[in-house]
Parts: structure tokens; sequence; C-alpha cells
């Protein structure tokens, strides 16, 4: 029997009223929003919220100093739990960064100097109101106001006071459990092939999913356009949202069939419908192979020259993907999640064992490994116990203490990092990349620093190959770019990093929502750049590559070929879409698309020459 929940969502002929005394095994039909295509198959896993600590509205305190330190104890625990949130959208694609990036900025103000903690401070002092009961008080206070101001306007106002009332909630809440220390939801102990069936999925739950062991999501309540769907998305986990009724009758382990290109949601499915779903997923599967085996194609344009794709990497775990990916080694691995969310510095060798396994799974193509690029707003409490912290650069972090500096101003931690690559580069092919390189005595520093480590190494016996990995920079400021003739002298690769390019050449913080839409990395000021540090490399024979976000857009990279550029590295899902484009691109359209966009003088001519290219007009 099939029974289905969802009112006007699915034909009549389905819908029949549950019976009282549901077998178990009967099938139950729900609809919701498609929202990430593809079907899954697997056992559900129902991860509901406990509920908040009770609150006792007639509480008050005689103590309030005491609640306003537990209020502050509160505040800095979500602080850093918005800080982890944050550390991970680096796995997201560019969007969905940006996106979540400024949801979660909105929280970090929010639990900031802000009205919301001036008020809620006034009811713990002058109502005698406990933390919590205050907290409560406060942000439903402030999201009435916003919803009544928001209904008076109607349209887009009431859409965006919704919104905005719903971040005063969620901050509240975050608040109130970490009053009450409620547990948050964890995704960490589930099975591989599981179903995720929740009510509702916040963003900074979205941000802690693996990919590798939830193969669907199912929830009762959100919608296909917001925060949590984009992240979703760029998880790639097939995915239904708003399916009414599903927490009501999903039960742990129950078979779940989710369809995230119809929207169906099924529980315990008949035989009928197993089969039709297995095909759905033998299909998806088929898809995928096909682009598997454009994977294994090589990355070569039309014309004969060949190219380099490699991915990018921000966590072991999307090793996966980069295998699936076609992606011909790493281009860039980003070291920070080593030292994210430890408390303590993973030592010499632990750092060794991580970065072996993942050059030993790299079977013979090259790693590049980036020594740790800190500073700017990320949050490592190991890092600060080491005195990495950006030492009163609060005002612009992004020109102070970060990256290679930070380093050279801390050379233990670099030293410990250069002999744990060193140490695992006996496992396969490596490459040594300096982060945020400005000036060449930067890179002659931390040279000297490599080749000391080195040698300490070979006098304590530890076996080096004959050669050392070659030592390599970014490039991420205009200063870099200017002097790539001097650098490339010097570095012995270069890969040029166009997120930080980008916002240091126009001067917009790549993090901040209020200028995002001045930030643009095809401004002819940022191609001119990329262009001077290309010829740079090539002219002093330097391997150089490009791995800012935008390498993985294939509308942009056949202008960057036009420039010069033969090597690319980018988000591992980006690898096959980009190889399937230069496949078809000749050098000489590309050199000439070049020639025409170096001649344009403002960004939008640019996107106008690169679409007509895209689109063959
Ligand atoms: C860049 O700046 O382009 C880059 C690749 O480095 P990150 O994004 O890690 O700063
Ligand atoms: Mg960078």
């Amino acid at each position: 029997m099939k029974t289905t929940d969802t009112p006007g969502q699915v034909p009549p002929r389905r819908r029949r009223r549950p019976r009282s005394a549901t077998p178990a095994t009967a099938e139950i039909r729900l609809s919701g929003d498609a929202t990430v295509g593809g079907v899954a198959i697997g056992p559900a896993m129902l991860v509901l919220e406990s509920p908040a600590p009770d609150i006792d509205a007639s509480a008050r305190t005689d103590d309030p100093d005491h609640e306003l330190a537990r209020l502050a104890e509160a505040i800095e625990r979500s602080v850093r739990q918005i800080e982890r949130l944050r550390d991970r959208l680096a796995i997201l694609p560019e969007d969905g960064q940006i996106e979540i990036g400024s949801l979660l900025e909105v929280y970090r103000r929010m639990l900031g100097p802000s009205r919301l903690q001036r008020g809620i401070h006034d009811r713990i002092v002058r109502d005698g109101r406990t933390a919590e009961l205050a907290v409560r008080e406060e942000t439903e206070s402030l999201a009435q106001a916003l919803l009544h101001d928001g209904a008076q306007f109607g349209g887009e106002d009431a859409a965006a006071a919704q919104r905005r009332a719903g971040e005063f909630r969620e901050i509240g809440q975050r608040l109130m459990r970490n009053l009450g220390r409620a547990p948050f939801r964890s995704f960490s102990a589930v099975p591989a092939g599981t179903v995720l069936v929740a009510e509702q999925l916040r963003p900074a739950d979205a941000a802690l999913i693996d990919p590798s062991r939830i193969v669907a999501v199912a929830t009762e309540e959100g919608g296909s356009t917001d925060h949590t769907a984009i992240m979703l998305r760029a998880l790639g986990i097939p995915t239904v949202l708003a399916a009414h009724g599903l927490t009501a009758r999903a039960r742990d382990g129950a078979t779940m069939v989710v369809d995230g290109t119809t929207g169906q949601v099924v529980i315990d499915p008949d035989e009928e419908t197993l089969a039709v779903a297995r095909r759905g997923v033998a299909d998806h599967a088929r898809e995928r192979q096909a682009l598997g085996r454009l994977r294994r194609l090589p990355a070569r344009l039309s014309s004969g020259e060949k190219l380099q794709l490699q991915a990018n990497l921000e966590l072991p775990a999307e090793l996966p993907l980069i295998a699936q990916s076609g992606a011909s080694g790493i281009g860039l691995l980003r070291t920070e999640f080593l030292f994210m969310n430890a408390e303590a510095m993973p030592d010499e060798d632990r750092q060794a064992a991580i970065y072996a396994e993942i050059i030993g799974t790299m079977a013979g193509d090259t790693t590049t490994i980036r020594v740790v690029d800190w500073g700017g707003e990320k949050h490592s409490e190991a890092l600060e116990r080491a005195g990495l912290n950006q030492e009163g650069d609060t005002i612009n972090p992004a020109l102070g203490m970060r990256g290679l500096r930070l380093l050279l101003r801390h050379p233990a931690v670099l030293e410990t990092q250069f002999a744990a690559i060193l140490k695992a580069s006996v496992a396969g092919p490596v490459r040594v990349m300096l982060p945020m390189v400005t000036i060449v005595p930067e890179l002659r520093e931390a040279r000297e620093i490599y080749h000391r480590v080195a040698r300490r190494l070979r006098r304590k016996g530890v076996p080096l190959g004959d050669s050392l990995p070659p030592l390599g920079i970014m490039v991420e400021t205009p200063a870099a770019a200017i002097m790539g003739d001097a650098l490339a002298q010097e570095a012995e690769f270069l890969a040029i990093g166009t997120n930080d390019l980008t916002m240091y050449t126009l001067a917009v913080d790549r993090a901040s929502a209020e200028v995002a839409s001045l930030y643009h990395p095809l401004h002819p000021a940022v191609l001119r750049l990329i262009q001077a540090a290309t010829e740079a490399a090539l002219r002093q024979y330097r391997p150089i590559s490009l791995c800012g976000e935008i390498a993985g857009d294939p509308r942009v990279v056949p202008l960057l070929i036009g420039l010069g550029l033969r090597s690319f590295s980018m988000t591992a899902s980006a690898v096959p879409r980009v190889k399937k484009t230069v496949r078809a691109l000749s050098f000489e359209d590309c050199r000439r698309l070049a020639h025409r966009v170096m001649e344009a003088s403002d960004v939008a001519e640019v996107m106008d020459l690169i679409d007509d290219f895209a689109t063959g007009t």
C-alpha cells in the first residue's frame, strides 16, 4: 500500500489516508522541494535536535554579575563555534562561500558589541532577568519588531525582515543552548550510506556534513533557495527539503528513497518503488561514469597543447573527490585544516604522517603543499598558543601579520612544517609553497630555513631524496606580480592566487558582503598582473600555475590560456567541466580572445567578451 501525505503535490490517485494501524512495511510517499538532483537509497538516520532547556519566565536573579559572566562565556563559545563553521567554508565553491560566509559574518557581528548584546545586558542588570530569559526576551523582541515593520511594507521588505528575524532567533537559540550546555547536533558518528532526516538543517549544520558518508538529505522544513540548500548543492548530495510530515513518519533505520530531481521521498519503499529507484541510482552512476571517461581523457587543446588540471584540497575528506575528478595532482594543499579545530599544534611526526598519506594517495601525481597561511580572521587555538596571533593587528588583518610574514616571525612553526613535509617527501613527488610572499627577502629567509631544516634532518639520518622538493611561491599581492622577474629567479615555481590578488589589487575585502559587488577577479587591473606574473615566470623558465577560484570557471580558462598559462588548480568538482571546455579550444582562439580582452578598460567589457566567446557569438 502507498500512502501519500502532501496534499496537492502528488497525483490524486495516490492520495489515501494512512490507516490507523499502518503496517511497518507500508510505503509512505512524501513530496518536497527538489533541491539537489540525483537518487539515493539508504537507511534513515533521524537527527532531531534535542529540545532547548526549559526557561522559567518568572525566574529572577539577585546576582547580575554572575549572569553577565555566564552570558560572556556563552557568547565566547558561540563565537568559537561560528569561527569553526567559517573555517569549513573553504570546501565550498565560491558562490557558496560568499553566501554562507556573509551569513556567518552577520552572526558574528550580532555576537559582538551590538544592539542585541546591549539589550540582553540591560535586561539582566536593569530587570534582574537570568541570562537565558534575557536572551530569549531580547531576541524575540527584536525579531517581532522586525516582522512588524516588514509586514507594514510587504513584498521584498517583508521577506528581508523575515530572514533577519530568523537570524536573531538563530543566534538566540545558540546562546540559550550554550548557556544551558545543551548539546548541538553532531553528524560525526554517521555510518557511511546514511540518509539524513531532520526537521530542518541550518547552514551551520550543513557545514558539518561529510559527503562521503551521507548519501542523501531529506528535511521537513526549509526551501530550495535558502542558505542550507546552497551548501548542500555545493556538496552535491541528493536533497529534498520541505517534505511535510517527514519526521513524524520516518524511523531510524527505515529504508528511504530520496529523489532530489523530482522531490519525492519514500519511506519503506515497496519492491516496485525500490526497483525504479535502483534504476535511478544506476542512471545517475552511468552519467557519472560518462563524466569519468572524460576524466580519463587528456587535458589537451584541440590544437594539441597539453594542459595541467590539478585540484585544490582543503580537507583530507576531499581526497576521493580528487581521485574521481581526474585531476593530475594537487596544485594547492591548504594546510590550515591541520590547525583549525586543534587545541594543540600537531607535532612534526603527526603532520608528516598526514602529508605522507595524502602524497601516497596521489599515486605518483605531484602534491603541492602550502605551508600554513594564517592570519586574516581565521581562528586557531593551537596557533594562538604557539604565538601566531595577530598581535593587536585588528583593524586591517589582511594587511597585517598573515601568511609568510607571520611564519617568519614565528619560525618554529615553519620549521616544524618544513621538517614534516621533507620527511613525508619520500612518499611521492611533492612541492612546497609559500603563501603571501610580497618581497624577495621573505623568500630568501624562508629558503634559508628550509635548507637548514633539511641539513638538520640529514644529520639525524632521516632519509631524504638527493634533491629537495622544489620551493615555490604564491603570487597573491600586486608587489609579487610586478616583481615577478626577481621572484622567479629565486622561486622554483610560482602559483597565482587570484582570490587574494584581486583583494589587494582592487582594495576590496574578499570576505566582506558590503563590498562584494566590487570584487572582480576579471578586472583589467587584475588581468594585467596575471599577465605580468605569467610572462615573468615564462621568461625565467619557471613553472607557473593559477590556483584561485577563477581557475575552475570554464568561461574564464580560455582567457587564462590565451595569457600564457598552461596549469590550473581548482576545486575538484570543476575539473571535468573545465576539461570538457578546453578539449574543444584551439590555442589560437584563446590567444585572440586574450588579445581583445587585454584592450578592455572595464570589467563589464571583459565579461561581455568572455561570454561572447563562450557562446560562440
Ligand atoms: C588565493 O588567494 O587565490 C588562494 C588560492 O589562496 P587562498 O584562497 O587560500 O587565500
Ligand atoms: Mg590566498
